[in-house]
């Protein structure tokens, strides 16, 4: 199975991806975790990813663009992938189908995540993630039985610097301009499953597991 997981920030990807990849046994690759993986480990890419993420901005689609294509050629990708906040404007799109049909491994669906902006800012004003293992929680929805603490590996949790809510803002203005029209390039491609990103985790990934299902066999 070759995916690509689109919706706006705060959605739910990052969480359905995990359940996802486990399902389907596909490599979860995410470029907001490379990036952050990056800056945790102070490289260059990562200093450079983190003054665009701070703001909210996309990372230029020159870095990007190479990264994934890069991480597309490790050999854990033979069986399918599942690509989470990637591809984010049209051009890394068509980037993308470039690098794929260039090995003739076109991609089987995108699963579009749909949730209302109210409930977003919710979900991630509250959100809480594992500075070592980058678990997430949430302070009501999904508490961690000890307050700021992973219940994974017992790390300290932080808030995101770009859900903070002036940044939220500003990611959101940029889903709507720059990521949302993949929507359509996607559709138009035949590749496109809606669904809606509202309810308990479990519920959303048995969700996208039929969808998916449907859609692919
Ligand atoms: P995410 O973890 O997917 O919410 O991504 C966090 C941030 O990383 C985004 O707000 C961007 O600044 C950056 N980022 C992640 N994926 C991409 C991408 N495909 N293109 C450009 N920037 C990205």
């Amino acid at each position: 199975m070759r995916l690509v997981l689109v919706g706006p920030p705060g959605a739910g990807k990052g969480t359905q991806a995990v359940h996802l990849a486990q399902h389907f046994a596909i490599p979860h690759i995410s470029t907001g975790d490379i990036f952050r993986s990056n800056i945790k480990g102070e490289t260059e890419l990562g200093l450079l990813a983190k003054s665009y993420m701070d703001k909210g901005e996309l990372v230029p689609d020159s870095v990007t663009n190479d990264m994934v294509a890069d991480r597309l050629t490790h050999p854990d990708t033979a069986n399918g992938f599942l690509l989470d906040g990637y591809p984010r404007n049209v051009d890394q799109a068509k980037f993308l189908d470039g690098v794929l049909a260039s090995r003739n491994i076109p991609l089987d669906a995108v699963l579009e995540f749909q949730l209302d902006n109210s409930e977003i800012v919710k979900r991630l004003s509250g959100r809480r993630v594992c500075k070592n293992c980058g678990a997430t929680f949430h302070i009501t929805l999904d508490k961690p039985k000890r307050d700021g603490i992973c219940d994974k590996c017992q790390s300290e949790l932080y808030q995101r610097e770009d859900d903070k809510e002036e940044v939220i803002k500003r990611r959101l203005e940029v889903y709507a301009e720059q990521t949302a029209p993949i929507v359509s390039f996607y559709r138009e491609e035949g590749l496109l499953i809606s669904m809606s990103a509202e309810g308990e985790v479990e519920e959303i990934t048995q969700r996208a597991i039929s969808a998916l299902k449907t859609a692919v066999s």
